[in-house]
């Protein structure tokens, strides 16, 4: 039996011949044409109102951290289930982070627990729609509104997924999507920020730019640049572009075969699901899917490990996913918050399948079956 991992990132053949191209024509640092290409992409296909392509996800988060003008103690709202860039950015700013639990049908941050931990410290609200299913933005936004804060998403595995309609990593005032070889669409290490809220548009640039105004310059809306801000090198070079740009070309195509998996792996192991052996991803009604992950909830974390054992026995890889933060070696000591048993139960039993563009539906079929073995 040949080995099935865990994942293997696409490949459409025309990456290289994109990188060529920026070889070609002499400009591989940031910001010229593959660049534009892949915002411009994203403005057109879900309407953001702007765009800044960035090195990695976490990038972008951190560059929300800095347009949010988070400071020494204060609060920002997050699930406790999710990846450390996700607090990590904040955290660098000096915030205090309040983890919420996740909900107990899915591992997503459960929307009603959010209005009770607003303080007067409170900043920004940072959902993550896990597994590309977009958490209750109206539940979100209604707090936000209420109260003024800011809500940033972390769209990280949420291309072409979205909320009653609406883009997901549109609704936010601002978003970070990610492009790490794990996600949908990938240029190895990548990343993207997404400005919904207009005044963020010149300071974004700015801090994407080393705090330079220098994309005015560009456009010669003035005669000189310097430094005027806080920034970094957040944007990534051509030919990490040009990678991605390829991508996008055949986004249609990826997604339309990762559903396709997904589809199978649920009708699978849904009987599974009816004898309440296991949990099976839930898509509200107001969410889509984009098939970013496959994962199933076990009873138990010894299930989990059982299951992991089986299927490694039988050359297939399966992976457990987050530790909850705050219960992380780096975190616990600051935590001073109630239990997170839902977070818990999904650090301890959540198990996710192989999906990815090459993956035959027979190979499917095969981890299926001993999926179903262990319960027999
Ligand atoms: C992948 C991921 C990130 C980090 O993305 P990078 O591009 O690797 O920095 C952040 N948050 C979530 C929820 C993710 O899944």
């Amino acid at each position: 039996m040949t080995k099935i991992p865990f994942n293997k990132p696409y490949f459409s053949g025309n990456e290289l011949n994109y990188i060529k191209h920026a070889i070609d024509s002499c400009k591989i640092s940031g910001g010229g044409e593959f660049t534009k290409k892949c915002q411009c992409y994203f403005e057109k296909k879900y309407g953001f109102q702007k765009t800044l392509l960035t090195t990695s996800c976490t990038d972008a988060l951190e560059m929300c951290a800095m347009l949010a003008d988070i400071k020494e103690g204060d609060e920002v709202i997050m699930p406790s289930y999710t990846f450390v860039s996700t607090a990590l950015a904040f955290v660098r700013q000096g915030a205090n982070i309040i983890f919420v639990d996740s909900r107990e049908d899915h591992p997503g941050m459960n929307e009603n627990s959010i209005r009770q931990l607003i303080t007067s410290k409170t900043r920004a609200i940072v959902p993550v729609h896990y597994a590309g299913v977009a958490c209750d933005m109206d539940l979100i936004l209604g707090v936000s509104n209420e109260y003024n804060i800011l809500v940033i998403e972390d769209a990280a595995q949420a291309i072409d997924s979205y909320y009653k309609g609406t883009p997901l990593g549109g609704i936010g005032d601002l978003s970070a999507f990610s492009f790490h070889e794990t996600k949908n669409i990938s240029s190895g290490e990548g990343g993207l920020l997404t400005i919904n809220n207009e005044k963020f548009n010149k300071r974004g640039e700015i801090i994407w730019e080393k705090g330079t105004n220098r994309a005015e310059f560009f456009r010669g809306e003035v005669n000189k640049y310097g430094w005027v801000d806080i920034g970094s090198s957040f944007l990534p070079s051509e030919i990490i572009s040009a990678y991605l740009y390829a991508q996008l070309e055949n986004l249609e195509r990826i997604q339309k075969k990762r559903k396709l998996l997904w589809s199978i792996y649920y009708s699978e192991l849904e009987k599974l699901k009816i004898e309440g052996k296991v949990r099976l991803p839930i898509i509200p009604a107001y969410a889509t899917n984009n098939a970013h992950m496959f994962y199933i909830v076990l009873n138990s974390m010894e299930e989990r490990t059982n299951l992991i054992n089986l299927l490694k026995k039988n050359s297939v890889l399966a992976v457990s996913h987050y530790l909850s933060l705050h219960d992380s070696k780096y975190y616990q000591n600051k935590y001073n918050g109630p239990d997170l048993p839902n977070a818990k139960k999904y650090t301890n039993r959540l198990l996710r399948l192989p999906l990815y563009f090459e993956l035959k539906e027979r190979d499917v079929l095969y981890i299926c079956s001993l999926v179903k073995k262990l319960f027999k």
